[in-house]
């Protein structure tokens, strides 16, 4: 171990902070906020820090950051870059059981590279039309089919170069079967093909796009050579022997979820996750026999639990992971409102000392709030953290930006929320009845809804997460999650409550103004 390399075991060392065990039954319940981690020995480099471990029984991450399954938080975007990041993404299910399993086809069906949802005109379109894109997206690349929807017979291309020299003609009326490079003279691929192949393709035919059919011709997709020029690769990425990008979805305890449960799974989810805020009860105890029983290759995650006799009613019942966390979320009032719920520190090291005895990982859920807070749930024996409002505001997140006061937002809100109960919108309009089923009895929300500020991209954010987290192991002296683990179970992890003054002191202080660049 790391402290005993840097020769500090033995006796006199041993009142030197506390253990896991002394530090959280020492009294009140605690939060992240509450404690700190005292440093150990460094003799390695953050980049060589393992964050690989266990969402479930059998699904193991290469990073241990997991999306909430919020609908402002998680969709296919979401789910996609995270999963490229070596997370995953658990698409929510407030929206009809269709349009979640098509969400989670999306992430199944996925290959880095490849526009999966390109713009695609018909062949009686107009120039205007290819203008009118251009004004709006900032491309004129369009593939055109036989019906000038995805899923066509794929009939020509037109691309910048077709349309620029056509001031002189009327753009209204041009179709652009009229100017359009024809099928006959179209360079394409079949779906199977790598993005090294399609790069030389490219490269020899010296063409900006290559559209990708299935083998009777039907446009399914588009490459860029603009994107194959900046793609990164992921070599972390998250995925299934069949090197799809991992994917969870959420679905409740209602009989009807049974039936989005099958089409889920028809949709190839690897991960369900059972969303409730009070996890143990009987629906969701039958609940987890019935998958266990019905598709016994689907992982499931129940709760969310904050107590070990919680914990002990899903384990029983074949949970393959546990969701900790009640009433600790950032839009959460469920502690005000129903007086029930835990600390969330405390809560993540009861359940986790109960669960490890089974195998079963943790997800400490809620009140993450920085890479400090995930470095914190990790020590106490969670085995990742989910992510609602450090993942909202994001590039991938659903939902479009605003601004206020100059500021760019975006929405982010509880699902216990009553704008989320009562979702009105182009996919919601039946959602109550699959979500709420309570019909017309008054709703008690447990949620807020507000906006957070643009993050950029996950692609970007995450990453820095990523090294946050790495360096905060170093710090400590684990070189991997699974060290750091062991440190905590052996003792040699210390760790220090905080009071209000030392947390005070721990924060930027004493500044007239200050700017809180973190990457
Ligand atoms: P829920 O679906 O578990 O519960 C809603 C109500 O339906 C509860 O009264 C429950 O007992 C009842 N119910 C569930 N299945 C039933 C069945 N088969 N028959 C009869 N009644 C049944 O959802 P929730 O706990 O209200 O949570 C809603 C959303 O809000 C979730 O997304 C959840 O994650 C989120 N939330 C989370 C927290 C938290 O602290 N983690 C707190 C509040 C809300
Ligand atoms: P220009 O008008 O500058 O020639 P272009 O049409 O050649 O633009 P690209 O530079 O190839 O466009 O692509 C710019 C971005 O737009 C890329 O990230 C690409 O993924 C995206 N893009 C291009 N064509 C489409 C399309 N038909 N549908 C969706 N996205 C597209
Ligand atoms: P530039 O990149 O020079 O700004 P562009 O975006 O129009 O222009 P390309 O996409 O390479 O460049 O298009 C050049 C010509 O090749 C256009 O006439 C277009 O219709 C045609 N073309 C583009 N892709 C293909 C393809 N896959 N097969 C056949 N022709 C193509
Ligand atoms: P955050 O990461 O602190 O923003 O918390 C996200 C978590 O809050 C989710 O993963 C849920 O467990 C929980 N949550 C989601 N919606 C609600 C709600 O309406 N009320 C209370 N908790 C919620």
């Amino acid at each position: 171990m790391a402290l005993l390399n840097g020769n500090c075991s033995g006796p006199e060392f041993s009142d030197d902070g506390l253990s896991a065990d002394e530090m959280i039954n020492s009294g009140n319940g605690l939060t992240y906020n509450d404690f700190i981690i005292l440093p150990g020995y460094i003799d390695f480099t953050p980049k060589e820090v393992d964050l690989s471990c266990h969402l479930t029984k059998k699904i193991v991450l290469n990073t241990p950051l997991v999306s909430s399954p919020m609908d402002t938080v998680t969709e296919s975007d979401m789910a996609i870059a995270l999963a490229l990041c070596g997370g995953i993404g658990i698409i929510h299910h407030n929206c009809l059981p269709e349009y979640q399993a098509e969400e989670v086809h999306k992430v199944k069906k996925y290959k880095h590279g490849f526009i999966r949802d390109p713009i695609v005109l018909g062949p009686k379109n107009t120039v205007a039309d290819v203008f009118a894109i251009k004004e709006k997206h900032g491309f004129c690349g369009t593939p055109i089919t036989e019906n000038g929807k995805l899923g066509g017979k794929l009939v020509g291309i037109v691309t910048s170069r077709d349309i620029d020299f056509l001031e002189g003609a009327n753009l209204k009326t041009t179709t652009l079967e009229q100017i359009m490079t024809k099928l006959e003279d179209l360079v394409t691929a079949t779906s199977d093909i790598t993005l090294t192949s399609a790069n030389s393709i490219l490269e020899k035919s010296k063409k900006g796009k290559l559209p990708i059919v299935s083998p009777t011709g039907n446009l399914v997709a588009l490459i860029a050579r603009t994107d194959l020029k900046k793609a990164k690769s992921y070599p972390f990425a998250t995925k299934d022997d069949n090197k799809q990008l991992l994917v969870g979805a959420a679905i409740g305890t209602r009989p009807e979820d049974k039936e989005r449960l099958g089409l889920l799974v028809q949709a190839g989810v690897d991960v369900i996750v059972l969303d409730s805020s009070q996890g143990n009860s009987i629906y969701q105890i039958d609940m987890i026999r019935y998958i266990k029983s019905t598709y016994p290759e689907v992982q499931v995650v129940a709760g969310n639990v904050v107590t070990k006799k919680q914990a002990k009613s899903l384990i029983d019942a074949g949970a393959d992971a546990l969701r900790v966390g009640m009433g600790s979320g950032s839009i959460c009032i469920t502690q005000e409102v129903m007086a029930v719920g835990r600390p969330q520190a405390t809560a993540v090291y009861k359940v986790s000392q109960y669960a490890s005895k089974f195998g079963v990982p943790i997800i400490a859920d809620g009140g993450i709030s920085s890479s400090g807070a995930i470095i914190k749930a990790l020590s106490l024996g969670a085995s990742s953290v989910m992510m609602g409002s450090m993942l909202a505001g994001t590039t991938e997140a659903p939902g479009e930006y605003f601004y206020v006061d100059g500021v760019r937002l975006k929405k982010y809100r509880g699902m216990g929320s009553i704008e989320a109960m009562t979702r009105k919108d182009t996919v919601g309009s039946a959602m109550s009845r699959y979500y709420h089923s309570e019909g017309d009895q008054l709703k008690v929300a447990q949620g807020v809804s507000g906006s957070i500020a643009d993050k950029g991209s996950v692609l970007t954010y995450v990453p820095y997460l990523i090294t946050g987290i790495k360096h905060g192991l170093q710090d400590i002296g684990a070189k991997s999650l699974k060290e750091l683990r062991d440190m905590m179970t052996s003792n040699e992890l210390r760790f220090e409550l905080r009071t209000h003054s030392a947390q005070l002191e721990g924060s930027v202080h004493s500044l007239f103004s200050y700017e809180k660049r973190l990457f």
